[in-house]
């Protein structure tokens, strides 16, 4: 279902509905939802729905679903919360009487053990740096983004900070502090073999699914993260073949730049 479209969510709602879940951001393709909206139409329907946020490629420094009308967020902390790809979790916000329904039940029959001290100490050490590192994410994101933009061989660029994105007043509304997130997809102007090719043939970046560590990934959804799709469902959500995703590191921008330009000039543009 289409979360930026107001009469799909108002057609999707059943009289038994208990849930609406979206991302702040669609994967791979950042299309921004409307939070603050998808929660009017939701609650106006029927307030006692429970809507539910992964908030996951944001992280609560550019985004805070809860304060624009969701009831839960849901984040993996594998990402940006740790931020440095070395821990697997998760985490869930809401406030305390549902906290204290979920517990019990929830996260003890449904994912069946407590985390471990040494993941929960990396956890709250890479909180501290929280901040700092977004702010990086985001300034080397929008610098990648604008070279991605300028070359060639690179058919569109999918970022929300680029004014081309066509939610970029609705991210400049709902993100804070001036960024618009790390991860960003963009599509070549070559066919799916060459852009895993190009992909691979990348120095600096990693081949990999993950996203929000602090080095740069990037990953091939055709071939990887979407590769149950056929083609044409695939193309039937937009994802070109040639679509890689990328998610930007706290490398030196400049290095980042070289390494992707050194592969980008070796395609030959169909
Ligand atoms: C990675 C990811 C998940 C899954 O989290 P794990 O920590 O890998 O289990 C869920 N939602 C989003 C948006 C993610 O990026």
């Amino acid at each position: 279902m289409d979360f930026c479209d107001p009469e799909a969510i108002r057609s999707a709602m059943r009289p038994d509905t208990k849930v609406v879940y979206c991302e702040t951001a669609t994967n791979p393709d950042l299309k921004i939802i409307d939070i603050e909206m998808v929660s009017r139409i939701v609650h106006e329907i029927n307030p006692g729905v429970m809507f539910m946020v992964d908030n996951t490629f944001t992280s609560p420094y550019l985004v805070q679903p809860l304060k624009l009308g969701a009831d839960i967020v849901v984040h993996s902390a594998t990402k940006y919360l740790n931020g440095h790809g070395d821990v697997i979790a998760g985490a869930i916000i809401t406030k305390k009487e549902l906290i204290e329904k979920i517990i019990p039940c929830g996260l003890k029959y449904m994912t069946g053990c407590a985390i471990g001290p040494f993941d929960s100490f990396l956890i709250t050490r890479g909180l501290k740096t929280l901040d700092i590192r977004m702010d990086r994410h985001c300034a080397n994101a929008m610098k990648v983004a604008r070279f991605l933009e300028g070359h060639p061989a690179v058919r569109r660029v999918c970022y929300p900070g680029l004014e081309s994105h066509p939610q970029h007043e609705l991210a400049k509304r709902e993100y804070q502090h001036g960024g618009f997130g790390g991860i960003m997809s963009f599509e070549l102007k070559c066919g799916r073999e060459r852009a895993a090719e190009f992909a691979n043939g990348l120095k600096l970046c990693t081949l990999a699914v993950s996203l929000g560590d602090a080095i740069t990934l990037i990953e091939h959804p055709a071939s990887m993260t979407h590769n149950t799709y056929t083609i044409e469902a695939l193309a039937e959500i937009g994802i070109s073949e040639s679509l890689l995703r990328l998610s930007v590191g706290l490398e030196d921008p400049d290095d980042l730049i070289a390494d992707l330009k050194a592969e980008l000039d070796k395609i030959e543009v169909e």
